[in-house]
Parts: structure tokens; sequence; C-alpha cells
């Protein structure tokens, strides 16, 4: 089997550790899987989008903490960048 990446969730049933974002605490929402709010990593560890990438900064800064999951240390592949202000709708 092929080592997948991240991924945002698109469905809540999806998620496969967490339903409530490690970093902020908050329960995930329909919503934050409609506006792509929700990323997972390959450790299966879910977090907010926005936290997740403040965290991940400041992570990086350190070798010691580059490219690892905020939350068990894991190492993560690449860097989940995403168009902030697009949005699509159906
Ligand atoms: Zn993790």
């Amino acid at each position: 089997m092929i080592k997948t990446s991240h991924v945002f969730i698109d469905d809540l049933d999806k998620l496969k550790f967490n339903k409530v974002c490690l970093i902020t605490g908050k329960e995930f929402t329909e919503k934050d899987c409609k506006s792509k709010n929700v990323i997972m990593l390959e450790c299966n560890h879910a977090f907010c989008y926005k936290a997740f990438m403040l965290s991940y900064n400041e992570l990086n800064k350190d070798i010691m903490s580059y490219r690892k999951c905020p939350y068990c240390m894991t190492d993560i592949f690449k860097v989940p960048y995403k168009f902030i202000k697009k949005t699509y709708r159906d």
C-alpha cells in the first residue's frame, strides 16, 4: 500500500482518530468539512487547518520539530498549503 500524505476531510465520517481539533479543542463540523478547514495527517490526527498551519510554521523553525505532526511528532511528508481565499461551492 502506498502511504498517503495529508488529506482534507470532506466528510466527518472520514475522521479516523479524533473528532475534535487537537490544537484548538473545537469539534469539527460539516461546515468545516465543506470549506476544507479540516486537515488529517498521515498519522490520522486531524486539525483545524488554520491552527495547524500556525503550529506547523512554529515547529518548522526548529530542526528537531521540522515537518512533524504537532500532536504526536510523527514525520509528515509535505507542506499542505492551500489557497486561503479560494472557496468552492456547489
Ligand atoms: Zn499525529
